[in-house]
């Protein structure tokens, strides 16, 4: 790996480009596992790059959830905002000055020109093409006229914008790293400096490519009918062209491009919140448009840059699958120490507010005993909330009313009132011992089927009907609480008739 600092090594130089406009999209994640992934198989360097040129959709603590989130899966860059480069800086923002006296260079080479044309006046513009349904884009009312003349005319706006002059033979095919030969439609004549006076998107992104020394542009595939646009600008500015390669868009089931408005899976910090494994995350962003040599579907970071090749890239849509997501991640919680899963699912908890910030050694070691009991059922770490929240809820334990309706009702106080006694009278509190208190109690004793009698023990003890293994979360429950417990669901128990 290229030291920070190292410099333009003559090597392959791939950046991520996010923008800060609201929280960390996946596409982001998974455009940088793939960059890493061919920069990490290069030998080369991984550039993250903010581009904050659109003031008006910045969301000020976006940068830092991309910051965090993709550090979480491991997806870390050599340079950027955050740690410094020879490139610095790496935030747009803080570059304005360096687009200018390219801004300067194309309006005095005839490639762009002032507009002066105001909202209103393109909006209407627009509509009239769209009734006549003639093609739309810019009309050049203001191509070759000083401010003056303009001003003459209507829709006319005290700041202009800079725009491309598109020409008539613009390229509309190029070479993509990827797809071979890819077609795009005719540009529209691109703004590229707004009325703000900053750069938008397209100028900032060629200028800081260029600067950056980036070789290979990896993106979206929505990018591609900017591609031409962006090409002129390098030819323009006599600059080499990188080489561009577009990933296919992640699609939602329904083939529809994946969206925040439309799968909480478009946020990054979903995963986080339903206790996705970083590491079954990669995996499953990996397989996503990327097949290993051997075709297996489970493979870590690693294996990947091992046999990176854009060639195994397949451009079809691949489609979100979160079954399938739910069944990586269940393997690789089933692959994890146990000491490891404890400390996975205790962060969890302190994120969740299960547990404090800071949990405690006690707390620490309760999760550490109840991994055996939850590691082969749980797929994702949200589900220990449910499994394992009955052991660290005091005050604010309750049983879930609709467990209590369906079960602590019939005889269950007859049943609640033997495992009371039972369990009281126990001098140790080990697994094997409850459990053949409970039997000789409620299934000898009364002569009850498993079912009627554990049940209402699991719904007064843990709050619900599904649990982890009762005699064993008994045990670690303690016995205080337990009995504790007891007695509160002897007080929820209500008689047939009294229900409603
Ligand atoms: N800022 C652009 C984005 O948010 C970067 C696109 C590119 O990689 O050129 O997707």
């Amino acid at each position: 790996m290229a030291e920070v600092g190292s410099g333009h090594t003559g090597g392959v130089r791939v950046r991520v480009a996010p923008s800060p406009t609201g929280d960390p999209h996946v596409g982001t994640a998974y455009m940088s596992l793939f960059n890493l992934a061919f920069a990490r198989q290069q030998g080369g360097d991984f550039i993250l790059r903010v581009e904050d040129t659109d003031r008006a959709r910045y969301v000020p603590d976006s940068e830092r959830q991309i910051f965090q989130t993709l550090r979480w899966l491991g997806l870390d860059w050599d340079e950027g905002p955050d740690k410094g480069g020879p490139f610095a800086p790496y935030r747009q923002s803080e570059r304005s000055d360096t687009y200018r006296p390219y801004v300067e260079q194309l309006l005095a080479e005839g490639h762009a020109y002032h507009c002066w044309c105001s909202p209103e006046r393109l909006k209407q513009m627009r509509e009239e093409q769209q009734k006549a349904k003639r093609p739309t884009g810019y009309d050049r009312l203001c191509y070759g006229k000083t401010r003056e003349e303009r001003a003459q005319l209507p829709g006319f706006s005290e700041n202009p914008v800079v725009r491309m002059l598109i020409p008539d033979d613009v390229a509309l095919s190029f070479i993509d790293g990827i797809r071979g030969e890819v077609g795009a439609p005719r540009p529209d004549d691109q703004v590229i400096v707004k009325a703000d006076g900053l750069p938008t998107y397209h100028l900032a992104n060629v200028v800081d490519d260029h600067a950056m020394g980036i070789t290979h542009v990896v993106r979206g595939e929505e990018w591609i009918s900017s591609t031409p646009k962006h090409l002129l600008l390098y030819d323009w500015l006599g600059w080499e062209r990188p080489v561009f390669l577009h990933m296919p868009l992640l699609r939602n089931t329904d083939k529809s491009k994946i969206s925040k408005r439309k799968n909480p899976a478009a946020r990054l910090l979903w995963f986080q919140e339903q206790g996705y494994l970083p590491e079954a995350l990669v995996n499953f962003l990996g397989l996503m448009g990327y097949s290993m040599p051997d075709g297996r579907e489970i493979f870590s970071f690693d294996d990947m840059v091992a046999s990176f090749d854009w060639a195994r890239v397949n451009t079809v849509g691949p489609v979100f699958d979160l079954d399938k997501l739910a069944w990586l991640n269940g393997h690789y919680v089933r692959e994890l120490s146990p000491v490891e899963l404890a400390s996975r699912i205790t962060d969890h908890l302190s994120r969740t507010g299960v547990l404090p910030p800071e949990p405690t050694q006690e707390q620490r070691d309760v999760v550490t005993s109840a991994v055996p009991l939850v590691q082969e059922r749980m797929a994702v770490l949200s589900e220990a909330e449910g499994m394992l929240g009955f052991l660290f809820a005091d005050e604010t334990f309750a049983i879930d009313p609709a467990a209590a309706a369906a079960v602590l009702t019939g005889n269950a106080r007859e049943v609640l009132t033997s495992a009371l006694h039972a369990l009281d009278a126990l001098e140790t509190w080990t697994t094997p011992v409850i459990e053949d208190a409970l039997r000789g109690a409620l299934i000898e004793e009364l002569g009850l089927k498993p079912k009627h009698a554990f049940g209402p023990v699991r719904v007064a003890v843990t709050g619900r009907r599904v649990s982890p293994p009762l005699f064993e979360s008994i045990e670690l429950l303690g016995r205080e609480r337990t009995l504790h417990r007891l007695r509160a669901g002897l007080d929820a128990v209500t008689d047939e008739g009294e229900k409603g």
